[in-house]
C-alpha cells in the first residue's frame, strides 16, 4: 500500500543511498531490506551518475528481459542462425559459470559492468545447484536465462565451441575491423567469449577496443568466465569517460556493484541471520578469518602463521603463555569474536584452543566460531553453495578480515564488506601478512600484450590506476 511504499522511499538506509531500487516485495527477499541493518553502512557513496545508469539499466532489462515481445524477437533472430542484420533493439550478454561461488560472483559482476557499458542485457545461465541462492536484482523481471532458451547445450559450451570468438579471429573468419553487415560469408548468430583463466591471446583480444567495436555488432554474446576482468575494461579507451563518471572512486566498483547485485535468498539469509544473532551479535568486534589452502600444508605451522598474522597486526591480543593461572578481565563482558571459515575444522580448533587454554595479555576474552566445515568443495550441490554464500556474507559483516592468497571467496567477502583485508601471502618460502591496498578483487589472469602492436606488455605498470596484486604475481587490480 501507499503508506508502506512511502516509508520505504523515505528510508535512505535500506536503499543504500539510492543504490537499491525498493520496488520489490519485501517478503520475497528479506536480505534486500534487512542487510543494511547488519552490514556497516556503505562507506563510499555511489555517484549520481551510477544511480541513474542503474535505473536506466533496470528499465532496459524490463523492456528486453525474458517474457517480453522484444526478447522473443531476439530469440527468433538467434534461431534464424544469421547475424546479418547487426545489433537489434535489445542485445544480450549471457553469462556461463566456471568454478566455485567466489569465481562466479566476481565474473558475474564483471559481466554486468560489461553489459552496462554496452547497453546490453545480462542474463545468467544458472544450473540447478545455483538456483535459489540469490534474489532477483532487477525489479519486475528476471536475470535468469529462460529454460526454453534455444541453445540447449549450454553446459558444454567451452573452448571447442565453433563460435568461439578467439578461434574465429585466429582462423580469419572474423576480424576486429570488419562491418559484419558486409561480410562475404554467413556469420554465426552468437559469439562465444572464452574468458576463463587459461584462455589464449586471441580470446584476450576481447580486452581491446577494436574487438569491442566488432562485438557491438552481435546481438547475442555468450560469455564464460571465472575472472574479475573489470580492471581490463578500464584500459579500453571507449569506456574511459563513462567509467570515470560511474566510478569517480575507482576502487569501489566491486563494493557497489556487488552490494547492488547480490542479495542472498531467504534460505541463505536465514543461515546468515541465525548464525549472526546466535554467535556474533554480542561481540564487541568481529575478526573474520578465511582459510583456503590450495596445496597440502602443515596444520600446526599454518595455524601459527595465521595467529601470528592476527597478533602482529593487532587484530587479536597476544596470549599470556607465561602465567598459566592468569585470569581474564571479568568486568569487560563483551568478547571479541573470531569467525573462521574454512573447508576444514582444524584451524578453528587450534585458534579456539589457544584462547581457551591461555588468558590474553590484554585481559580480553576471545570467542572463536566456525559455521561449517564441508571438508571438500562441492560446487554442484545447492546446500553446499547455500553455506558458502552464507559464510561469504557473514565474513563481510566483520570489522576486519584475514583472507587467503588467490582466493576469490575472500575477495567477495572483502568487497561486499568494504574491507581491506590482511592477506596471507606466501612469497619465496616466507609467510607474509600484507594488507591489501584496496577492497577490490584481483584480476588473476589479465592479458599481457599491448592491443595495437600485440607486443608483450605488463598491464600492472602502464597506468597509475592499475597495480599488481599483493597475492598474485601476474594479477592486476584497480587502484
Ligand atoms: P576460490 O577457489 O578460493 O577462489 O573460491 P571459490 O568460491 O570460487 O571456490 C571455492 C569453493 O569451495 C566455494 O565456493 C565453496 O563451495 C567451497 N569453500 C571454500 N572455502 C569455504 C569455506 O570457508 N566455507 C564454505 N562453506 N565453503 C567453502
Amino acid at each position: 500500500d501507499n503508506a508502506t511504499l512511502l516509508s520505504h522511499l523515505c528510508s535512505v538506509d535500506e536503499s543504500l543511498g539510492g543504490l537499491l531500487s525498493l520496488a520489490f516485495d519485501e517478503a520475497s527477499c528479506r536480505s534486500r531490506f534487512e542487510s543494511a541493518k547488519l552490514l556497516r553502512p556503505l562507506n563510499h557513496t555511489p555517484s549520481p551518475y551510477l544511480l541513474e545508469k542503474l535505473r536506466s539499466y533496470e528499465a532496459l532489462h524490463r523492456k528486453c528481459g525474458p517474457n517480453t515481445e522484444l526478447y522473443r524477437e531476439s530469440i527468433r533472430q538467434l534461431n534464424s542462425n544469421l547475424s546479418g542484420g547487426g545489433p537489434t533493439e535489445c542485445n544480450y550478454v549471457v553469462w556461463l559459470p566456471q568454478h566455485g561461488l567466489g569465481n562466479r560472483m566476481i565474473s558475474i559482476t564483471s559481466a554486468f559492468l560489461y553489459a552496462l557499458l554496452n547497453d546490453k542485457v545480462l542474463l545468467l545461465f544458472f544450473p540447478d545447484y545455483m538456483n535459489g541462492l540469490f534474489c532477483e536484482p532487477f525489479p519486475n523481471t528476471t536475470w535468469l536465462l529462460p529454460s526454453d532458451f534455444p541453445i540447449t547445450h549450454m553446459t558444454s559450451i567451452f573452448d571447442k565451441d565453433p563460435n568461439r570468438y578467439g578461434n574465429l579471429l585466429r582462423d580469419k573468419i572474423l576480424s576486429n575491423d570488419m562491418n559484419i553487415a558486409n561480410a562475404s560469408i554467413p556469420l554465426p548468430a552468437y559469439l562465444y567469449l572464452h574468458l576463463v583463466h587459461n584462455n589464449n591471446d586471441y580470446d584476450r583480444m576481447f580486452y581491446c577496443e577494436d574487438a569491442q567495436l566488432l562485438l557491438r555488432q552481435f546481438s547475442w554474446l555468450l560469455l564464460r568466465s571465472n575472472q574479475y576482468f573489470v580492471p581490463a575494461l578500464f584500459l579500453i579507451p571507449m569506456f574511459e569517460q563513462e567509467l570515470s563518471l560511474l566510478f569517480p572512486e575507482r576502487t569501489t566498483v566491486f563494493h557497489l556493484l556487488g552490494r547492488y547485485l547480490f542479495h542472498p535468498s531467504n534460505v541463505v539469509w536465514g543461515h546468515v541471520t541465525r548464525y549472526y544473532q546466535a554467535y556474533l551479535a554480542n561481540a564487541e568486534e568481529i575478526l573474520g578469518v578465511q582459510i583456503r589452502t590450495f596445496a597440502e600444508v602443515d596444520l600446526d605451522r599454518h595455524s601459527s602463521y595465521i595467529m601470528n598474522c592476527a597478533i602482529s597486526k593487532n587484530l587479536l591480543p597476544s596470549l599470556d603463555t607465561k602465567d598459566v593461572a592468569a585470569l581474564s578481565d571479568t568486568i569487560r563482558v563483551k568478547p571479541k569474536a573470531v569467525l573462521v571459515t574454512s573447508l576444514k575444522s582444524e584451524y578453528f580448533e587450534r585458534i579456539r584452543d589457544a584462547y581457551y587454554r591461555n588468558a590474553t595479555a590484554t585481559g580480553e576474552v576471545i570467542g572463536v566460531y566456525q559455521p561449517s566445515h564441508e571438508e571438500k568443495q562441492f560446487t554442484e550441490k545447492l546446500d553446499h553453495n547455500v553455506k558458502a554464500l552464507a559464510e561469504i556474507y557473514l565474513l563481510s559483516l566483520s570489522d576486519s578480515l584475514i583472507t587467503s592468497q588467490y582466493s576469490t571467496f575472500g575477495y567477495v567477502a572483502q568487497g561486499l564488506g568494504g574491507i581491506r583485508p590482511w592477506l596471507l601471502v606466501r612469497l619465496d618460502d616466507e609467510n607474509l601478512c600484507l594488507q591489501s591496498s584496496t577492497m577490490e578483487p584481483c584480476f588473476h589472469f589479465p592479458p599481457s600484450f599491448e592491443c595495437k602492436s600485440r607486443r608483450e606488455m605488463d598491464l600492472g605498470s602502464v597506468v597509475p590506476y592499475l597495480r599488481h596484486c599483493e597475492d598474485k604475481a601476474g594479477g592486476i587490480k584497480l587502484f
